[in-house]
């Protein structure tokens, strides 16, 4: 702060938070005003025109919001007014209804005095508001590895039932030789930008998302992806145009203003959504080929090629034979679909990670044949063909308990002894870490608490 004296106006109707910060202001040289209310604040902002004012969010007679768009509205008259809401709501949805009614900075109450100081200080010699995030990049430190964020198909169940192969909806994250890859949006996102924001705190990042399908269960969580939210981050969506309009009108339209409170286009992180005309592309080092399934509307697979081996994501996929002959199809539609399968096995073969749609056994598959799914039977069968080294099971589905999917990784595991394979077979699972190795070394999995 230069030596000529600054004024701040508190305006807060909780008369001791501010009397207790003007008087620590008072002590470190601010000349300080107060104000109970919005309206009487906005009247002494006009005739003090102070350069700092902060102002409590929720206040009887003009709230904050109204506050900060009264300021705007007459920033001539003051033009070096700054304003700081403090709220005791955390709120991100308030933060940015905030920032668009004009506010210079915003602050969660318990307010600490040093930080407030500093950020006054700032805002009142023209400096903003100090925010540091773009001057630290987070960098993903080499290796492979991936981390299953949610394993389960339609609709999010959490409850004692599914703890131990988790509830949350389709989301997997990838790091691999220096790229951060989330395989689709669904709940598992939400905790994974939380975690993605405690490992880098104040980092700026730079990922890809890449969507298979819109469909709810693969892009309801990332409204709630918390690293979207930081204008320092760059967040690239990559998929497909879809059956009925383009990726980026189906994403943006899930977050119009009936379904949520914040537009995409509100989102301050950096979004660019980009639709794939190719079916093989590169994210930086790592090659991609996609491929398209049966699934109804437009769904791919994706297949990464990193330096540890490949990784193949097909969470949505109907096997075509079993589909043909459920469907009473001809001898000529069978061999056809043979063919499709065929095409897909090429597709994964020699896969180091096989990430499959496995939702129902052939019993349930009887009575939901056409919904776009695979029995893990087929799917199994389909690995040890392709000479995948390890399989997960994956899109588990919502009324499928902890129980049942154990006892499903059983029956798996019997059919590659029956049939001497060396495959290897799990159960994707909520907070399960599979490193992947250089070649010659064993898979090592780690199981991580995915609570932040
Ligand atoms: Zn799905
Ligand atoms: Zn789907």
């Amino acid at each position: 702060m230069d030596s000529e004296v600054k004024t701040v106006l508190v305006i807060d109707d909780d008369s001791a938070f501010r009397q207790a910060v003007a008087e620590w202001l008072r002590l470190r040289g601010w000349r300080v005003l107060e104000a109970s209310d919005g309206e009487n604040g906005f009247q002494i902002t006009l005739k003090e025109r102070p350069e700092v004012v902060l102002c409590d969010l929720l206040m009887p007679r003009g709230n904050g919001f109204k506050y900060c768009r009264q300021v705007r509205e007459n920033r001539l008259r003051m033009p070096l007014t700054k304003v700081v809401v403090t709220t005791g709501s955390g709120y991100m949805a308030d933060r940015l209804e905030a920032e668009e009614s004009g506010a210079d900075g915003y602050l969660v109450k318990p307010v600490d005095m040093e930080s407030l100081h500093v950020l006054l200080n700032s805002l009142a010699n023209g400096l903003g508001t100090g925010d540091q995030r773009t001057d630290k990049v987070g960098s993903i430190p080499p290796g492979v590895s991936l981390k299953f964020w949610g394993v389960r198909g339609s609709v999010p169940v959490p409850g004692p039932s599914t703890v131990e192969f988790g509830g949350n909806t389709s989301c997997v994250e990838v790091r691999a030789d220096g790229q951060l890859i989330i395989l689709d949006a669904g709940t598992g996102i939400r905790p994974l930008g939380n975690a993605l924001e405690k490992e880098f705190p104040g980092q700026s990042l730079d990922f890809t998302i890449l969507i298979t399908h819109t469909h709810w269960d693969h892009i309801q969580g990332f409204p709630f992806f918390l690293p979207a939210y930081f204008p320092s981050n760059t967040v690239r969506i990559v998929g497909f145009e879809g059956a009925r309009r383009g990726l980026e009108r189906t994403l943006l339209s899930q977050m119009e203003s009936p379904y949520f409170p914040i537009s995409m286009r509100e989102m301050p992180g950096n979004i660019a959504i980009r639709e794939l005309a190719d079916l093989d592309f590169h994210i930086g080092p790592v090659r991609v080929r996609a491929e398209f399934l049966n699934h109804p509307g437009i769904c791919t697979g994706y297949r990464l090629f990193t330096s540890a081996g490949s990784i193949s994501y097909l969470p949505d996929v109907e096997l075509f034979r079993r589909f043909r002959e459920n469907v009473g199809a001809g001898q000529p539609d069978i061999a056809y679909a043979a063919e499709k399968d065929e095409r897909l096995r090429e597709f994964i073969a020699g896969s180091e990670i096989l990430i499959f749609d496995g939702q129902y056994d052939v019993e349930e598959y009887r009575s939901h044949v056409g919904w776009g799914h695979s029995c893990y039977e087929d799917v199994v069968e389909l690995a040890m063909q392709a000479g995948v080294k390890r399989l997960f099971i994956f899109h588990h589905d919502p009324v499928h308990d902890d129980a049942w999917v154990r006892s499903m990784v059983d029956r798996c595991r019997e059919m590659v002894r029956v049939a001497g394979s060396p495959l290897i077979v799990e159960a994707a699972r909520e907070g399960l870490t599979v490193e992947l190795s250089v070649a010659g070394t064993p898979v090592r999995l780690e199981v991580a608490d995915v609570s932040v």
